[in-house]
């Protein structure tokens, strides 16, 4: 059993070490975002909705991303556990999450906490590709693909994200200071936050998660 959420910025790491993390763990990743890019891959009303602020590095209203987490959390799979990627972003996210949690007799065992300065998250997010098949991460400098532009663990396309360019980072990366920080201290109230030092290398990384989270 394990409930955890991971927090960060932006180009933190936070897809990468989760794909691990659902390996090793074996629960469901649940990542708002990639909820939203699905739906506006198959062009529904969410999807159209959730894009305007997405493309502009804003937060999608809260009370449209906490019906979709939730109704995602009820899910069959969910009951032995999960791990949520970008969601809560916002003390009033965390607020709704927790009372859904208690509402259904659970609450969150961990909360990982991964932070990298500015400068190299612009760095690491302008430099993205992503693939469209498995949705792995390369990194045209730091973690270059074998061939350009072709995923190395399924042969999928590499894009890069419409909300990987300069000034949409930059925005995603103030929203994040402004809205999604405080939920630092939100957690640490709640005393069940551990803090990792996303500039180390991916292994350390994954390492001190594991250590946290227990084997
Ligand atoms: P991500 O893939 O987590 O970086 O999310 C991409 C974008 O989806 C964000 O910049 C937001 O526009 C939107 N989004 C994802 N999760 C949330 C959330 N919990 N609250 C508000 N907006 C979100």
């Amino acid at each position: 059993m394990l409930r955890t959420v991971l927090l960060g910025p932006p180009g933190a790491g936070k897809g990468t070490q989760a794909v691990r993390i659902v390996e090793k763990y074996n629960v469901p990743h649940i990542s708002t975002g990639d909820i939203f890019r699905e739906n506006i891959k198959n062009g529904t009303e969410l999807g159209k909705k959730a894009q305007e602020y997405m493309n502009k590095g804003e937060l999608v209203p809260d009370d449209l991303v906490i019906e979709i987490a939730t109704t995602r959390l009820l899910a069959d799979d969910c009951k032995n556990g999960f791990l949520l990627d970008g969601f809560p972003r916002t003390v009033y996210q965390a607020e709704k999450l927790d009372a859904f949690l208690e509402e259904h007799g659970m609450k969150l065992d961990k909360v990982i906490d991964i932070e990298v300065e500015k400068e190299e998250l612009i760095t690491r997010l302008t430099g993205r590709r992503v693939c469209k098949a498995c949705g792995a991460s390369f990194h045209v400098v730091n973690i270059p693909p074998k061939t350009e532009g072709i995923c190395d663990n399924c042969g999928g396309e590499l894009f890069q994200r419409a909300d990987d360019t300069v000034e949409t980072v930059e925005n995603r990366i103030a929203v994040y200071i402004e809205q999604t920080m405080p939920l630092v201290d939100y957690y640490k109230n709640a005393g069940n936050i551990v803090e990792i030092d996303g500039a180390l290398p991916l292994d350390t990384v994954f390492g001190q998660i594991v250590e946290a989270i227990g084997e």
